[in-house]
């Protein structure tokens, strides 16, 4: 029988390997990257050594000093990150076209089309991102994205350790729900914690008991979802792999590594995002008509929503605006923010009306081109627009 090689990448820790990479000598210490322990920061990602003290992501950065006074802190530095992010993520484009970025530091890769084993193909990559960039990362191989995904996190668990899992788990085809079978259910998507609650109140505690649960039973329970996660339960999952090749529009999206509250986090980085999607925008010569914005919550409920403009736009601030509006309409307050992502559609190629010039957005489009060029010509740290400015 036919079956899928698909592959899912999760970099280690990976604020903090960049940061290690700057740092040698934070190797092998407890450190974690997070928000100052006088406000309300958080931790954002920490290391092995830190873990095995306790220190988790999403934990106030004062109650991980008082755990682990030892502990090293490291503020964040997110451009750096995105860029090494893009690094990966153009050396995992080497390999297959099939490829769907879903965080910054995680991918699925269709690589059914390659002739090699899928685990010498893992390899390939794992040695071919080390080499070129210094990161770790870890894969999960199967024939579906579910089973790949949840390998992964089993093969980093079963490394422990003090470093980097640098893990390689693959399961073979055939042999799915045998290897689901013995987990805990909240490994699987679709159940999040409520659901976990609920399933092992009804004595359902493994990925077995679930994928052997009575369906009607399921679907009295949890409704649509009880089928969707028996399904799961049973490692059948037939989605794609879903590039975003096609230029039908441009997203860019963030997932946090800790779900997030605080509505200015939301909108620094709505607006970091903006900056990216409209000089990426531009790069490309599109201007679009249509701005989205995704709203995923810590539960993984997504939201969608879109307005449609009378002229087509590709600058950061414009977009920020009319992306602030739609999420200001939509959020739910009471749910924390996993990911937020924006994006523009409905394109009109080309350069504006000349009906435009000597407006304040003619000359913000001829400042931006400007920045444009010097920053393709000399990076992303010598030249930063006052609104990045503050932030840093
Ligand atoms: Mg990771």
């Amino acid at each position: 029988m036919k079956y899928r090689k698909i592959i899912h990448m999760d970099l280690d820790a990976f604020f903090c390997a960049v940061e290690e990479l700057k740092n040698p000598s934070l190797m092998n210490k407890p450190f974690a990257v997070g928000g100052s322990p006088t406000g309300r920061g958080v931790i954002s990602s920490c290391s092995y050594a830190a873990r095995k003290l306790g220190i988790h992501s999403a934990m106030p950065t004062a109650q991980a000093l008082r755990l682990c006074p030892e502990l090293i802190l490291v503020s964040s530095r997110h451009r750096e990150y995105s860029q090494k992010s893009k690094m990966v993520m153009d050396i995992l484009a080497d390999f297959t076209p099939r490829l769907e970025q879903i965080s910054v530091d995680e991918a699925f890769l269709d690589v059914s089309d390659i002739q090699k084993e899928s685990y010498a193909i893992a390899l390939d990559i794992q040695l071919k991102i080390d080499f070129e960039t210094g990161l770790p990362a870890s894969f999960g191989v199967s024939t579906n994205k579910l089973v790949a995904k949840i390998a992964n996190d089993y093969g980093k668990k079963q490394k422990g350790g003090n470093t980097y899992p640098r893990a390689i788990q693959v399961v073979e085809p055939g042999k799915e729900a045998d290897f689901l079978a013995p987990l805990s259910v909240d490994m699987l998507w679709g159940v999040g914690p409520k659901t976990a609650e609920k399933l092992k109140i009804n004595g359902i505690k493994t990925i077995s008991a679930l994928a052997t649960a009575n369906e009607d039973f399921l679907i009295a329970h949890f409704g649509k979802n009880g089928k969707f996660i028996k399904n799961n339960a049973l490692g059948i999952d037939t989605r794609p792999v879903e590039n975003s090749g096609e230029m039908k529009s441009v997203s860019q999206e963030m997932t946090f590594e800790h779900d997030i509250s605080d509505i200015d986090v939301i909108l620094s980085e709505m607006k970091l995002i903006s900056e990216k999607l409209g000089s990426r925008l531009r790069k490309k010569n599109l201007m679009g008509s249509t701005v989205h914005v995704k709203i995923r919550y810590f539960d993984f409920k997504t939201l969608t929503r879109q307005i449609s403009l009378s002229s087509p736009i590709d600058q950061d601030g414009i977009i920020y605006d009319h992306a602030k509006r739609i999420f200001m309409d939509h959020w739910n307050q009471k749910m924390p923010v996993r990911l937020i992502g924006i994006s523009v559609s409905r394109f009109t190629q080309g350069e504006k009306q000349l009906s435009l010039w000597d407006t304040g957005e003619e000359k913000e489009s001829k400042f931006l081109k400007v920045y444009d060029t010097l920053k393709n010509k000399y990076g992303n740290e010598v030249i930063k627009k006052g609104s990045s400015i503050q932030k840093d």
